[in-house]
Formats: structure tokens, C-alpha cells, sequence
């Protein structure tokens, strides 16, 4: 591994049915009653890690870790970083910043009874940190959260703050400075594409994307790759939703962890803390 490190794989620990495209056929009282296949997939996914000596960060949601203590545990035994995902996938335009921090304790409460460290970095619900939402850096740096990696700066119907510094950077609030590591982007055509997630990850050939992370490589960018626990489980039930939706959820699932092999391979991944302490970021 060259050092510093420049590439970091971080894992969104939530169920198959908590995925924001699901939530009109999944509604949060139903959940209960669902299937759980975290456990599973999670399994997979460390056995891999652990084959590859490499090393990632899980933002987990609250209600999971409440549920699977013993998946923080087995987490933290493999040597990765356990960071919050917030309590139950709320977008953080539905919170304001009291509810925000109730949000987040109830996490911090469920991952420290888990016998995790307290929680160092953050990743909201579904990108929702916009201009709209700029707020949460503040509630995030008044609970001691040394980094964020909610920011996508992209163009996106949904999310995204298109313009936005896609490298690591600095956010001060009031109460004090945040350390921003986005999820990679590839500049093209005068766009920042979305490279670093799940979607293109299990979309584009394993060659392709390699390329592009070469690519990013050499321009000195330090990446950030995430995916989720259900990338890797192309058993999980069928969910009715549009077709387009239905095919971002399930393309190329049944291949992600040969993919994810092959891409560790070249690309030997610490955790998100590691990468930035490297750095001196945290400091
Ligand atoms: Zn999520």
C-alpha cells in the first residue's frame, strides 16, 4: 500500500428495504416485519475485507445497531471504523437541528452499547445535506464530529450541491471546523459524474471503472467508494417500483463482490479516519 493512502471504501450498514427508492412499497412500520438479510450480506462483505487486508468504514443507521449489536462488534474486531448513518434513514430536510440531535444521539447511544467508540464521522440518509440542510454541519460539530461524507457534488434531481469542492475540504461553522470527504467524482464534459457509489460501481464494467479511479489516481485525488450491505445480495425479495428504479436497485448485483475483489486488488482501501488522519486532516 503506498502511503499516504489514497483510496477509502466505506459501507451504508442499512436493510434492503430501507433504501429510499422502497420507501412507498417499505413504509418504517413495516420494517419490523421484513426480512433481515444485513447479517448475511455483512458477512460476505468482511470475509472479503479480511481476505484482501483491507480496511473500511460502516456508517451504520441506529436502529440496525440496536437490532445487531453484534455486527458493530464484528465490525470493530476486523479492525475497521464504525461511524453513523443517523438512527432510522430520515432525510434531513424532514429534521430540524433539535431533531437532528436526538437523531443522532439515539445512534450514538446504540453504537456505544454496542461497545463502539463514539462515532467520529457521519454520512446523511441519502445525500440529503444540500443548501438547504447546510445547518447539520453545526449540529454536527456541537456533537464532536470530526468529518463528514454527506456532501455529492453533483447535479441530481434529488440531492447534490453541483459546483461543490469534490476533493476533501474544510467546513466552518460556528461552533467550529468539519473536514468534508465526498464520495468520488470524475470531472468530464464540465460535470462531476458520480463514480464513488454503488450505482456505478455494479453499472459500469469492472475495466471502465478501474480506469477512472487510474485516472483519479493520477490526479492525486484521494477516493471515496461506497456501497451498501444489499449490493451483494442479488437474493433479496423483489420490491414493485418503475422500472427505471427497479433496475438501478438490481443491475449487476449478482457480480458486485467479484468486482469489489478485483477493484481492492488494485486499489488497497483503508477506512475514511484513516485516510484523513494520515493527512493530518483530524488533527
Ligand atoms: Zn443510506
Amino acid at each position: 500500500m503506498t502511503f499516504p493512502p489514497q483510496h477509502t471504501l466505506s459501507f451504508d450498514v442499512e436493510e434492503w428495504f430501507q433504501v429510499a427508492n422502497h420507501a412507498h412499497a417499505c413504509p418504517r412500520e413495516s420494517w419490523d416485519g421484513l426480512e433481515s438479510r444485513v447479517e448475511l450480506a455483512m458477512g460476505r462483505i468482511l470475509d472479503l475485507l479480511r481476505r484482501r487486508e483491507a480496511r473500511a468504514t460502516f456508517f451504520f443507521l441506529g436502529w440496525i445497531a440496536e437490532r445487531h449489536p453484534d455486527l458493530v462488534r464484528r465490525v470493530i474486531d476486523g479492525g475497521h471504523e464504525v461511524a453513523s448513518h443517523g438512527y432510522d434513514h430520515r432525510f434531513l430536510q424532514e429534521l430540524d437541528p433539535a431533531a437532528l440531535h436526538e437523531d443522532l444521539e439515539r445512534t450514538e447511544l446504540a453504537l456505544a452499547a454496542a461497545g463502539a467508540p463514539r462515532p467520529r464521522g457521519f454520512r446523511a440518509s441519502t445525500f440529503t445535506l444540500t443548501r438547504r440542510t447546510w445547518w447539520a454541519f453545526d449540529v454536527l460539530v456541537e456533537r464532536g464530529y470530526r468529518y463528514d461524507s454527506s456532501v455529492h457534488p453533483i447535479r441530481h434531481p434529488d440531492y447534490g450541491v453541483p459546483g461543490f469542492e469534490p476533493g476533501i475540504s474544510t467546513i466552518e461553522t460556528e461552533a467550529g471546523d468539519l473536514v468534508e470527504f465526498p464520495v468520488s467524482t470524475y470531472p468530464l464534459l464540465g460535470r462531476n459524474w458520480p463514480v464513488g457509489g454503488g450505482g456505478y460501481f455494479r453499472l459500469l464494467p469492472g475495466v471502465v471503472h478501474r480506469a477512472l479511479f487510474a485516472s483519479l489516481e493520477r490526479m492525486g485525488r484521494p477516493t471515496a467508494t461506497y456501497l451498501h450491505p444489499w449490493e451483494v445480495d442479488p437474493d433479496q425479495p423483489r420490491v414493485e417500483a418503475p422500472l427505471s428504479k427497479r433496475f438501478r436497485h438490481r443491475v449487476g448485483l449478482g457480480s458486485t463482490l467479484a468486482k469489489l475483489e478485483a477493484f481492492l486488488e488494485r486499489f488497497p482501501s483503508v477506512t475514511m479516519e484513516e485516510l484523513l488522519a494520515s493527512r493530518g486532516d483530524l488533527a
